[in-house]
């Protein structure tokens, strides 16, 4: 989830955190209508959606097809996924389309040769300010089951790297679970715990908001990184097996965790700060870092992190055109953050900036592999968490493009694989090693921990 303004963040009093979070900031959407337009192709089909060359040149027709061999052979995975926030407020079951202006379904992940979609729980502050925080994260596990239940021969709940690999044998997606914002487990560990247990795979440690243990990248620097409850949560996620997730926070936090963290890392949905100068992207130093950790970094395919010289400008004369009819948005639903942020995103939709050409994309993956190393990349577009995306790569259904893309700056077919998921499994399964060998302990030290 990454549709707020930096202009919002930047301008957040504490007094105000509460309205301006629930404020779904114009950051604008290339319309789920375009990407609904093209899909003639057949069910099932990798690729099917993603005939039509992205930038308008002709297509290579051979490295297409070689394209569509690799993407089908390949477990291809999406750590964070935002249609969850549709399914819990509006019982959205992934069947048929997706209600505008949301873009995520059942037909479009088969489509994209998916193996396994991260469902994201992502928690507004919203909940920290008015309560109710953990039973929202609840809500949410809630209706990815239900989506289970419903689907049983398209999805199959997953908790392990060895499950995403057994969805894939059995033609299955394997649907995960991860918290977005550490404010979710309201500072105990043993709801941390509780979550585990009913199968979430990562938590990111903060969203854009500082909570009571560490620090965002967007928010107050507070506890200039983690505090030491911080430090806390990280040990238990290692000995649970929660993957750790360092997108979002700051550079300090960031920092911290890499070094508090006995298992190696991930950014669920960040890109290269170099490339895009915006606080939610990943600079040098602490990509290499996330390298020698054994980490991985999913790139973010939400324009503004992908290019923010070109997109925040266009970005901020669309915030200045909407603002009437955002401002009336914000009185009419200032007590439903949820229904705010719908109709907000509703209002981005049918307003589009002009989409990125997927070239600009590609280069943060080429970058980090330069930075980082091929082991230590992979993909978290963040679909349906913000609304501009580059052309080509606007849903689930157009993943096969990144794989064509990549072929044709000469990545081999094992490094594909490892973009597309191996080198988050590698990971997951070495998260899961560290947990055994952490784990012949009791859960946690048995106290209701909390730290205010
Ligand atoms: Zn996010």
């Amino acid at each position: 989830m990454d549709r707020r303004t930096f202009a919002a963040a930047l301008v957040v009093g504490s007094m105000l955190v509460a309205v301006l979070y629930s404020r779904p900031a114009r950051a604008g959407a290339s319309g789920g209508g375009s990407a609904t337009s093209n899909a003639h192709g057949a069910h099932g089909e990798p690729g099917a959606r993603a005939r039509q060359s992205p930038a308008g040149e002709p297509r290579d027709e051979k490295l297409w097809q070689r394209a569509l061999a690799i993407h089908r052979k390949a477990i291809v995975i999406d750590t964070h996924n935002d249609v969850t926030t549709p399914m819990t407020n509006d019982d959205y079951d992934l069947a048929g389309p997706p209600p505008v202006p949301y873009r995520t379904s059942l037909e479009r992940m088969k489509q994209g040769g998916l193996s396994a979609e991260f469902f994201s729980l992502y928690v507004r502050p919203w909940y920290v300010t008015h309560g109710g925080a953990a039973r929202r994260t609840l809500d949410m596990i809630d209706s990815v089951y239900r989506a289970v239940e419903r689907h049983p021969n398209d999805l199959i709940l997953a908790t392990s790297a060895a499950d995403i690999r057994r969805a894939k044998k059995q033609k299955k997606i394997a649907a995960l679970l991860g918290i977005e914002g550490g404010h979710a487990i309201e500072n105990s560990l043993a709801t941390l715990r509780e979550f585990y247990r009913l199968g979430v795979r990562y938590m990111t440690l903060t969203w854009n908001n500082t909570n009571d243990w560490a620090d965002a990248a967007r928010g107050e620097r507070k506890h200039h990184g983690l505090s030491p409850f911080g430090e806390e949560v990280v040990r238990e996620m290692n000995r649970l097996g929660m993957l750790v997730d360092v997108s979002h926070v700051s550079d300090e936090t960031m920092s911290d965790a890499i070094d508090v963290s006995k298992a190696p890392v991930i950014a669920s949905h960040s890109s290269a700060r170099a490339l895009s100068n915006v606080p939610r992207n990943i600079p040098d130093d602490l990509l290499r870092r996330i390298a020698k950790n054994g980490g991985v970094v999913q790139v973010n395919f939400y324009s503004v992190f992908v290019d923010t010289a070109t997109v925040t400008p266009q970005n901020d004369a669309r915030n200045r055109r909407l603002k009437g009819q955002q401002d009336a948005l914000d009185e009419k639903y200032r007590d439903d953050p949820e229904r705010l942020a719908e109709e907000g995103d509703k209002l981005d939709a049918a307003n589009p900036l002009p989409p990125l050409p997927l070239s600009k994309l590609i280069d943060h993956i080429d970058y980090i592999v330069k930075v980082a190393g091929i082991d230590h990349v992979g993909l978290g577009p963040d679909f349906d968490g913000a609304m501009d995306f580059p052309e080509g790569a606007q849903d689930v259904s157009m993943y096969p493009n990144i794989t064509y893309e990549l072929l044709k700056r000469g990545y081999s077919e094992q490094d594909i694989r490892k973009i597309l998921g191996e080198n988050f499994l590698r990971v997951f399964a070495e998260a899961e090693r560290v947990s055994r060998s952490l784990s012949k302990s009791i859960s946690g030290d048995g106290s209701v921990k909390r730290i205010r």
